[in-house]
């Protein structure tokens, strides 16, 4: 499926004309949405105290409902579910002129995507109605139950069990590493229903609320001292069979897709995020800006570092673009999405790299005043990150060399084995 065909156009009698598009969206932005933030860039820092999460995601929620109110909000969605039923192009327009103003981050990834492009794909009719509109609106938060204690890459190896009962399904296990459940409403699970037959089919997928009954929710600290990471532990959490996504045992459908919706990430045609956002956290120029604040701009090395930062950016802009454009042309299969990922892991760790070595000794001790110099210690621990959110981009590397490239599959000795015999460890209480 191409990312056209995932963002059906509903109304195109009524399609705006882009220039129109970006004139009305110019107009909304400059009287009614302030400058960008600081904390949009923060990425996976701590900003605050809890009450200062909560009311960033307070603002959040209260400015994606300003965009909803003025036609700015789900503009690849259709109609029908709260959305503008516009193109691609017209969201690409508003990114564009999204550079400089603020935006709803916390409603980008993962509530848009891949959680409301998963339930626009899967969802039945009454699941889209009640949850895309209220998305649109800011009013339901959305997170990714997808890892487990027991393994992270190994998506389909899910030990998180639900059982029918009647016109219900009985949830047990534990999901780990949910960015932000502690400040979300919804999440989207995937959970094992058939002991019996090999993993990839024996899976289903659910929907509820965090909060719901039996749900306890553990917050992890971060290195750096974040809290929004969290683990979950479902105790006899009951689900009603409407809140299932896909068909039963067919799990692996939707997570496939999931997972598709999950790579594309910010490149998403339902995410709205300024354009150049990525490029310009740490491209050639603020790395220059580091260099200058730590009085080295004039060496050598200061100049082949910030080259090699720039370089960097400029193509991962550019391949980001061209794969963007392959997927959506169909000259490159949607699986591709592999290759923008992988680039973007592997280049923000060496950009951040760079810039603690631009830094010098304040990238080991720096304090508030430091201007660009502050922080980059503390983004340098924190560089992994890039690598393994979203995927590892170990596992990127296979999805290009497996399913864009065509090379063998990688060995697996749980392939054709049910599910129930397959050697594990300690697993939770099973059916
Ligand atoms: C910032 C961040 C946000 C996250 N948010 C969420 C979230 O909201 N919801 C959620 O469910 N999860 C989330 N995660 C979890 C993330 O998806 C997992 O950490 C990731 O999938 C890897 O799983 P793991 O940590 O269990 O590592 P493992 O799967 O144990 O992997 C360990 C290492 O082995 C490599 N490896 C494993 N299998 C293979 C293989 N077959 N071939 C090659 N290499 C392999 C991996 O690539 C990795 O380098 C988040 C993680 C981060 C860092």
């Amino acid at each position: 499926m191409s990312t056209e065909s995932m963002a059906p156009v509903s109304n195109t009698d009524t399609l705006d004309d882009l220039d129109e598009f970006r004139r009305r969206a110019k107009e909304f932005l400059r009287a009614e949405v302030g400058p960008a933030r600081a904390s949009l860039t923060a990425g996976l820092r701590k900003l605050g105290t809890d009450e200062d999460d909560l009311r960033e995601v307070a603002h959040d929620r209260a400015l994606q409902r300003t965009f909803f109110d003025a036609g700015f909000a789900g503009i690849t969605v259709p109609v029908e579910f709260g959305g503008q039923g516009l193109t691609r192009a017209h969201q690409l327009v508003l990114n564009e002129e999204l550079e400089g103003y603020d935006y709803p981050v916390r409603l980008q990834v993962p509530t848009m995507t891949p959680c409301m492009a998963v339930l626009l794909e899967f969802g039945t009719e009454q699941q889209k109605l009640t949850h895309i509109p209220a998305i649109l609106r800011g009013e339901e938060l959305w997170m990714q139950f997808l890892s487990e204690p027991s393994g992270g890459s190994d998506v389909a190896g899910a030990l998180m069990s639900a059982v029918r009962d009647g016109d219900e399904w009985v949830l047990n296990g534990s999901k780990v590493w949910t960015t932000g459940a502690w400040w979300s409403d919804w999440g989207l699970c995937l959970a094992r229903t058939n002991w019996d037959v090999p993993k990839h089919r024996g899976l289903s997928v659910f929907i509820f609320p965090i909060d719901a009954a039996g749900i306890e929710i553990q917050r992890i600290e971060m290195l750096n001292g974040n809290m929004d990471f969290c683990q979950e532990y479902l105790d006899d959490v009951r689900v009603p069979d409407s809140d299932r996504v896909g068909g039963v045992d067919d799990g692996w459908t939707v997570g496939t897709r999931w997972m598709f919706h999950e790579r594309m990430s910010s490149n998403s045609p339902f995410v709205t995020r300024p354009q150049e956002l990525e490029r310009s956290s740490l491209d050639g120029a603020a790395l220059r800006r580091i260099a200058r604040d730590g009085g080295i701009s004039g060496t050598d090395a200061a100049q082949e570092l910030v080259g090699e930062g720039e370089m960097l950016t400029l193509v991962g802009s550019a391949l980001g673009r061209r794969v963007g454009q392959g997927m959506r042309t169909g000259t490159l299969s949607d699986q591709s999405a592999a290759i923008a990922r992988l680039y973007g892991g592997l280049s923000l760790v060496r950009r951040n790299t760079i810039a603690l070595e631009l830094a010098g000794s304040a990238g080991a001790a720096w304090s508030d005043d430091d201007g660009e110099l502050a922080l980059r210690g503390e983004d340098f621990l924190m560089r992994q990150a890039s690598c393994i959110g979203g995927g590892t981009t170990e596992m990127a590397s296979n999805v290009i060399a497996e399913r864009v490239l065509g090379m063998p599959r990688e060995r697996a000795l749980d392939r054709d084995v049910a599910f129930r015999d397959v050697p594990r460890g300690p697993a939770p209480e099973e059916n």
